[in-house]
C-alpha cells in the first residue's frame, strides 16, 4: 500500500469528473429585457449571473452583478435599457463544453477572474452559433468537490 499512489489515483478520480453531471439549470433572458427587469431576475433566481440569448435562442451575452450594478449608477431610466447595451458579448464569453472536465471549468473560472461559465453546444442548425444547456459556477465546483472528498 502506498498512500501516495492511492492519492493520486483519487485525485485522478476527482479531477476526471465532467461538466455534464454537474452543471446547475441556466437561468435566460432576452437580450432585449430591460436592465430593471434583469435586476428582478438576478434577485427572483437567486443567481450571480444571467446568459442573455437572441430571438433564435442562441447565446449573446452574459450579464453579471456588477454589470447590473455599474448600468445602475450611471443611469436613470433602467426599465428603458436594454441588458445588450450593458452585457458582456460574444465572442468575448468564455464556456464549457458539457465533456470537459470539472477541473477544466475551474481553470478557466480561475484564469479569468469569473464566477460562472455557461456550459454550451453547438446549434446542430445554425453554424458558429450557440446553445446553452447549462451553467457551472464557483458553488457548482465547491459543492461537487466537497462532496467527493466526504467520506
Ligand atoms: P461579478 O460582476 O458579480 O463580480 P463576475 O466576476 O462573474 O461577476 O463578472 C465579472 C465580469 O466578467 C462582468 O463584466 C461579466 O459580464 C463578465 N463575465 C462573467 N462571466 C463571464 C464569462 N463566462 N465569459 C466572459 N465574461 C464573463
Amino acid at each position: 500500500f502506498n498512500p501516495n499512489t492511492e492519492l493520486k489515483k483519487h485525485a485522478a478520480d476527482i479531477a476526471s469528473q465532467i461538466v455534464n453531471d454537474y452543471k446547475a439549470h441556466p437561468i435566460v433572458v432576452q437580450k432585449s429585457t430591460s436592465v430593471y427587469d434583469a435586476i428582478v431576475q438576478i434577485f427572483l433566481e437567486d443567481v450571480g449571473t444571467l446568459y442573455a440569448v437572441d430571438k433564435n435562442g442562441f447565446l449573446s451575452g452574459v450579464i453579471s452583478r456588477k454589470d447590473l450594478l455599474r448600468a445602475a449608477i450611471g443611469n436613470t431610466n433602467l426599465e428603458e435599457l436594454p441588458v445588450s447595451v450593458i452585457m458582456t458579448r460574444m465572442p468575448n464569453i468564455v464556456t464549457v463544453k458539457p465533456e470537459e472536465t470539472l477541473l477544466d471549468a475551474a481553470k478557466k473560472l480561475i484564469h479569468n477572474h469569473i464566477d460562472s461559465l455557461p456550459v454550451v453546444r453547438e446549434s446542430e442548425t445554425e453554424p458558429n452559433m450557440i446553445e446553452v444547456i447549462g451553467r457551472i459556477t464557483k458553488t457548482t465546483i465547491t459543492r461537487a468537490y466537497a462532496e467527493m472528498l466526504e467520506i
